[in-house]
């Protein structure tokens, strides 16, 4: 099952292995392993940490108006 993780986004394999998510030790940020088998382009997949600054801008372009 496990083949060999990397990262999305520098294609390096020094990565932490949470379980479900992993740690990339090169851009220091974390991404989710299923985004791996959901996106056929690797470039578009998103670390964590943009993922929930996304949420924040989308919730606060809400809250305006
Ligand atoms: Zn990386």
């Amino acid at each position: 099952m496990n083949e060999e993780l990397h990262c999305p986004r520098c294609k390096n394999n020094k990565i932490i292995d949470y379980g479900e998510t992993f740690d990339c030790l090169i851009c220091k940020l974390e991404f989710e392993k299923k985004d791996l088998e959901l996106y056929d382009d690797e470039s578009a997949i998103l670390s964590i940490e943009e993922k929930l600054d996304i949420v924040k801008v989308l919730k606060t372009n809400s809250e305006k108006k």
